[in-house]
């Protein structure tokens, strides 16, 4: 099922939505990235595969900003990311991002988790907040549970929640990282059908993930990433039929 997902494109530029241009990342003496360069079209979803320690979830750090880099640039939509300050916590809202731990606020509620962003950075009404979250947490399944805090969920609602409230800012970008990957097996699907449900929206997205299934129906470009390098870059079929490194072959003679 390649190419199952069609995006509408919404933009006239050609340029890509996220770019990275001879992005490097060292901590210390570890190069953890190593002369990434990838450019994102709007509505693009990109899958990013490679083994433990790779650079996935600091290509994602770096993508908003979590981290910053030691050399080259990052442009999101055509604006490069200041370092810090007011200006990084305003561009910094348009990347959405979910990390493989849930990290939900324990002692607000749900709705007060998706609608604390909006009011403090977007500086939205309350009840304008909350009418938005509550449109999204209905969306990802979780509505009735808006009046509960994070410990009274199953790990599934909150990372539905944690989708709900990334997109609570309007994000002109989502980046997943491993977001299954901490879940019971029985709830991977309903996480996973949200985003599959977001994709075909037209999210632009970074997923990281190790889940072919989703690779093959939302993605439509895999990145194999070793050692900090972008080593394999494929359609997702092409990827998992006929990777073409030792090193994609052999992690795939791994995890399939
Ligand atoms: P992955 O997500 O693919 O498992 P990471 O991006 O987490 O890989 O890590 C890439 C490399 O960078 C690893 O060797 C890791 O130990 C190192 N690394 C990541 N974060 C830090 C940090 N804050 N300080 C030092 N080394 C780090
Ligand atoms: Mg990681």
């Amino acid at each position: 099922m390649t190419a199952a997902v069609e995006h509408q494109s919404s933009a006239p530029s050609t340029e890509g939505l996220v770019v990275l241009k001879g992005v490097n990342k060292y901590f210390g003496a570890m190069h953890a990235l190593k002369d990434i360069n990838l450019s994102i079209k709007r509505g693009e979803v990109v899958v990013v595969i490679g083994p433990s320690g790779s650079g996935k979830s600091t290509l994602c750090r770096t993508i908003n900003r979590l981290e910053t880099i030691s050399d080259g640039e990052i442009l999101i939509d055509g604006q490069q990311l200041p370092q810090e300050g007011k200006a990084l916590a305003g561009l910094r809202a348009e990347v959405g991002m979910v990390f493989q731990s849930f990290n939900l606020f324990a002692h607000k509620t749900i709705l007060e988790n998706v609608t604390l962003g909006p009011i403090k950075v977007r500086k939205q009404k309350k009840e304008e907040a909350e009418k938005h979250a509550m449109e999204l947490l209905e969306r990802v399944g979780v509505a009735a549970q808006a009046q509960k805090y994070p410990a009274q969920l199953s790990g599934g609602q909150q990372q539905r929640v944690a989708i709900a409230r990334a997109l609570a800012m309007e994000p002109k970008v989502m980046l997943f990282d491993e977001p299954t990957s901490a879940l019971d097996p029985e709830m991977i699907k309903e996480v996973l059908d949200v985003m599959v449900d977001l994709a075909k929206q037209g999210m632009t997205m970074v997923v990281v993930t190790h889940e072919m299934g989703f690779a093959r129906t939302a993605g439509d470009r895999v990145i194999f990433m070793a050692d900090g390098a972008i080593v394999e870059e494929n359609s997702p079929e092409e990827f998992f039929t006929n990777p073409q490194s030792d090193r994609a072959k052999d992690f795939l003679g791994k995890i399939l």
